[in-house]
């Protein structure tokens, strides 16, 4: 898994304006709307010190978070570290987090045909299940954020929302079948999220922010387990609600 980790989605011109056509045709339109601003972290693929170290710092905090799982990357290295087993996939339950589906093998969508991901999707709920998911999973986050109208279209229907990774406040007209989601890794990130914090809090508005690994020395992906802790005292400080994605999406008020 160590390859397709490393692998980065084209970014030649057709690429982009095909990217930029798929985020704006949406798929499941929706009006959010909700009675407090709402902050949902996910950690993705998903190495093991997002349960060590990530779920111990938002417990801490009284909040859970999203595990997108990729069943195909169960029990290897990859570059974010260590990746999940069986056992922490329990551990995250009991402790009342969300597994999300991830894909089983980790592909990009939006180079490979619909009905390819909508097997690796049915493949994945069952190697969950045989690692001891309680039920199938109720969000779903593309692999490296990409996606076709086509797969939009046609996801199966137990999954309440899909997530991407072009960032953007979820409040208002949203697409359930993509959503926004900020990266809580890369240059500056903490003080540019720290400004839509801000704005999000007055608006109501549901961020997502997602990651990979969580330590004091992450990779490139991950976050310093500091900054995630300093992101929940500001996000408690502005007044969010911190929950998984289906119960945020669960406490909509339209
Ligand atoms: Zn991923």
């Amino acid at each position: 898994m160590t390859i397709a980790d490393a692998y980065i989605p084209p970014r030649d011109f057709i690429s982009k304006v095909r990217r930029r056509a798929t985020q704006w045709r949406a798929a499941r339109p929706a009006q959010l709307k909700f009675d407090t601003p709402m902050l949902s972290i996910c950690f993705d693929d998903f190495p093991v010190t997002a349960v060590t170290e990530g779920a111990r710092i938002l417990e801490a905090r009284g909040a859970r978070g999203t595990y997108y799982a990729s069943a195909g990357m169960a029990d290897t290295d990859g570059p974010c570290g260590r990746n999940f087993n069986a056992r922490d996939i329990e551990t995250l339950l009991d402790a009342g987090h969300e597994v999300g589906c991830h894909t089983y093998d980790h592909a990009d969508c939006a180079r490979r045909d619909a009905f390819e991901t909508l097997r690796s999707l049915a493949k994945n709920r069952d190697a969950l299940s045989e690692m001891g998911a309680r039920e199938p999973s109720r969000s779903l986050a593309y692999p490296y954020g990409e996606t076709s109208h086509q797969l939009k279209s046609h996801l199966p229907p137990r999954f309440y929302s899909a997530r991407g990774i072009l960032p953007g406040i979820n409040v208002g007209r949203v697409d359930l079948a993509q959503l926004h989601a900020f990266a809580l890794f890369g240059e500056g990130w903490r003080a540019k999220l720290q400004e839509t914090l801000k704005r999000a809090a007055k608006r109501k508005g549901w961020i997502i922010g997602f990651t990979h690994d969580v330590s004091d020395t992450p990779s490139a992906w991950g976050t310093k387990a500091a900054d995630l802790d300093a992101l929940l005292n500001s996000a408690r400080e502005l007044g969010f609600t911190v929950l998984p994605v289906t119960a945020a999406l669960e406490r909509r008020i339209a």
